[in-house]
């Protein structure tokens, strides 16, 4: 995108990534529309639990190292970024700094913790192994048929929707230009890369800058020449929002077990999640999905069974082959990509947005470096995540329809 040279930008998407790009593009001189299909974050990020848990979603492979050294280097940067998004708009955004405690229920659970433990520390991870009885007397609450018990302490939480709330409101402060109720059917493409953006009801938006950040929906945006569109499926995932009537107090650590995690917030309220379906689209929540969370969740942490229930939602992690994120300029001039997020996205917000501004002010592209790890520049810098997340590894795959990539429900998770 270093050639284009105007300083006007369309964020196609206004979820927690659309709106995070947004803000920071603004702050560093671009003038920036978004145009967001219904209301500015009402869709996924609207339904996520918030965790910031790098360190407890760490997996195995090589797509899991990428993920974990990004979200590495999101956690340091959320507290700053909170603090100044809460600046920016003057609200809270229900940063919690509690840590996090992995679970385990019986035997097979703690010997798979164990696996997990080990796997951890051989990544230099900060992970506390803890018998049952210390587990217990961390949070009380717990059953006390717990097994294992492992403590996070870096992975922390927010409130996704106190966060949407603020990131509106400082794209505004910042002169964002927030266009809702416009969907965005496709993108004009010409011999000089993208050159305009045409919303359902016909009208065009010329411009040679976009980023697409439609979430779930960004692989469904027509216009793009073949083999430049990027494969994203939805992940379906039910969740639960819970309240103490007795108030605060029941857990004051995120709780992650086989099955879920309980997310303590503000004011005696918890949310439990979450379903991982590979069921398309499919936006009713299930009885079977709900009755799984309720139960494994009551199962360990009894006093569940006092709470009542707020909401139940669905949303659609925005998921890529690989479950990596797609973030950088893609194979149409003009025209970058900012999804692909899955279980992630609030975690992987901040820098997102920082990679995605770098590349919209030209700074180097996943080739450059490339060129640039040959010549032995500093594990994790900028550049290095981005070609980290670069969009050009679907190439071969982006034919596909995101349809085609669904399949059966696979088990629960954030
Ligand atoms: C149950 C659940 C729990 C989760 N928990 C966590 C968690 O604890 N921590 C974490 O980090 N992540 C979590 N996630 C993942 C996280 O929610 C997502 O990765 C993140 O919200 C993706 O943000 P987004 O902005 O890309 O997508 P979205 O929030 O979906 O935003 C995309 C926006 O694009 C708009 N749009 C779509 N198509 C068009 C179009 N054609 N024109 C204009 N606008 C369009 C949509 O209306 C929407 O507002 C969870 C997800 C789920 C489902």
């Amino acid at each position: 995108m270093d050639d284009r040279h105007g300083t006007e930008l369309m964020v196609v998407g206004g979820g927690i990534i659309g709106l995070a790009v947004a803000w920071r593009a603004s702050q560093a001189g671009m003038d920036v529309t978004v145009l967001e299909r219904d209301a500015t974050g009402r869709a996924t990020s609207h339904v996520a639990a918030g965790m910031l848990a790098p360190v407890a979603e760490a997996e195995f492979g090589e797509a899991g190292r990428r993920v974990l050294e990004l979200g590495l280097r999101s956690a340091e940067m959320w507290p700053r970024f909170a603090a100044e998004l809460e600046q920016a708009s003057g609200m809270d955004v229900g940063l919690m700094r509690t840590g996090t405690l992995l679970v385990a229920r019986d035997e097979d659970g703690a010997r798979e913790l164990e696996r997990q433990f080990a796997f951890r520390a051989s990544l230099g991870l900060r992970v506390e192994r803890l018998r049952p009885s210390e587990s217990r007397r961390r949070e009380p609450a717990l059953a006390p048929t717990v097994r294992l018990a492992l403590q996070a302490p870096d992975d922390h939480s927010v409130d996704p929707r106190l966060v949407l709330a603020a990131l509106r409101e400082a794209c505004v402060s910042a002169g964002v230009k927030l266009r809702e109720q416009s969907p965005v059917a496709r993108v004009e493409v010409d011999e000089d890369g993208v050159s305009a953006v045409v919303l359902a009801s016909g009208e065009r938006l010329a411009g040679r800058r976009v980023v697409l950040a439609a979430g779930p929906w960004s692989g469904r945006i027509d216009g793009l020449p073949a083999g430049a569109g990027i494969p994203v499926r939805p992940v379906k995932g039910q969740i639960l929002r819970l309240r103490d009537p007795a108030g605060p107090g029941l857990l004051s650590m995120v709780v992650r077990f086989d099955g879920g995690y309980l997310v303590p917030r503000a004011e005696g309220r918890y949310v439990l999640g979450a379903t991982v379906e590979e069921r398309g689209f499919a936006a009713r929540p299930t009885v079977g999905g709900v009755y799984e969370l309720l139960r494994d969740a009551a199962d360990l942490v009894p006093g569940v069974s006092e709470l009542e229930i707020e909401e139940l939602s669905v949303g659609f992690r925005p998921g890529t082959p690989d479950n990596a994120p797609v973030i950088g300029p893609g194979a149409v001039p003009g025209l970058a990509w900012a999804t692909g997020h899955h279980r992630n996205g609030v975690l992987l917000a901040p820098l997102t947005a920082e990679m995605l501004v770098h590349v919209l002010e030209g700074t180097p592209a996943p080739a450059q470096a490339a060129r640039e790890r040959e010549g032995g520049s500093p594990r994790g810098s900028l550049a290095e995540l981005l070609a980290a997340c670069d969009p050009a590894r679907f190439a071969a795959a982006a034919s596909r329809s995101s349809d085609a990539l669904t399949g059966r429900a696979v088990g629960a998770l954030p």
